[in-house]
């Protein structure tokens, strides 16, 4: 069976014993957008904080460094505007795993940092706007990650799915099916979401998770469970398994809390669900 249970992803997971300096934690970075869009970015940042990232630095562009400044606490703060300021920031090689997409804005920007980071040897969560802006070549997305050794994780919802894979969105295969077929021709760990979300690795892995609930059809819960893939990557959990514990952790949490959820809400279930795997 398919089935996206603890067993098999726990394991990969590090235990808190084995952790010393914050920085053997990982640093976690996720990209925000403009200034009228910061909130997913920051959900992300938090989700990736309290999944035990060692550090998280929310990367700017100019416009939105006062918004963001104003409504982040233990999570850090850069300027980054182009992509010579990008490269910049990737001499420090401390910052492993980036998340990008959530408000991030469609366009040419978002393809290029992508292919930036695939190129600097980074861990990636490719979400939201990141991936709409290879709409128009996904083949270029598929062998930036190709060149990366698989660096890449993508998190689509049916509708972007559909963008880099129309033929595949279109066919008659299950959902099982689809997804694997998406992560053998991208090379990355697909999260294919929806009430029933399949993760699938390039190499034919699956699993169907069943721990969400509908509350989490809400404004931001997918950007909150890019946050929560970042934060295990950025402690060098590897991309499947990463991918497998957050969709199951980001259901559990949905579940504990109940009705009335909004996705700031979900990180701060996080200690819970974590602790249930104690
Ligand atoms: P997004 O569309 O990017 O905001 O992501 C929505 C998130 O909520 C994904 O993780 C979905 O799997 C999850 N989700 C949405 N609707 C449902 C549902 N009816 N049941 C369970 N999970 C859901
Ligand atoms: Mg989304």
């Amino acid at each position: 069976t398919f089935a996206n249970e603890p067993p098999l992803w726990r394991d990969k997971l590090p235990s808190p014993d084995r952790i010393g300096h914050k920085y053997d934690r990982g640093h976690a970075v996720v990209f925000s957008g403009g200034v009228t869009q910061t909130g997913a970015g920051r959900m992300a940042a938090t989700a990736a904080l309290r999944i035990g990232a060692g550090l998280v630095t929310v990367f700017s562009p100019p416009s939105a460094l006062l918004a963001n400044a104003a409504h982040l606490t233990a999570i850090m703060l850069q300027r980054c505007e182009d992509e010579a300021e990008l490269a910049e920031r990737l001499e420090d090689t401390r910052l492993n795993a980036f998340a990008i997409g959530p408000g991030f804005g469609i366009g040419e920007k978002a393809a290029r940092f992508v292919a930036a980071l695939l190129a600097a040897d980074r861990s990636v969560v490719i979400d939201a706007d990141a991936i709409s802006s290879f709409r128009d070549a996904p083949q270029a997305l598929f062998e930036a990650i190709g060149r990366s050794g698989g660096a890449g994780v993508l998190t689509p919802h049916g509708g972007e799915f559909a963008r880099l894979f129309p033929d595949l969105a279109e066919g008659s295969g299950s959902k099982l099916d689809r997804a694997r077929e998406a992560a053998a021709r991208s090379g990355a760990v697909v999260v294919l979401k929806g009430a029933d979300t399949v993760i699938a690795a390039p190499n034919g892995r699956a699993a169907i998770n069943a721990t969400g609930t509908p509350y989490l059809a809400t404004a931001g819960s997918g950007d909150v469970l890019s946050g929560m893939i970042l934060g295990w990557l950025s402690q060098k959990v590897p991309p499947f398994e990463a991918a497998c514990a957050a969709v199951w952790m980001h259901g559990m949490a949905a579940r504990l809390h109940g009705p009335g959820l909004i996705a700031e809400d979900l990180p701060a279930m996080l200690p819970q669900v974590l602790a249930s795997l104690d």
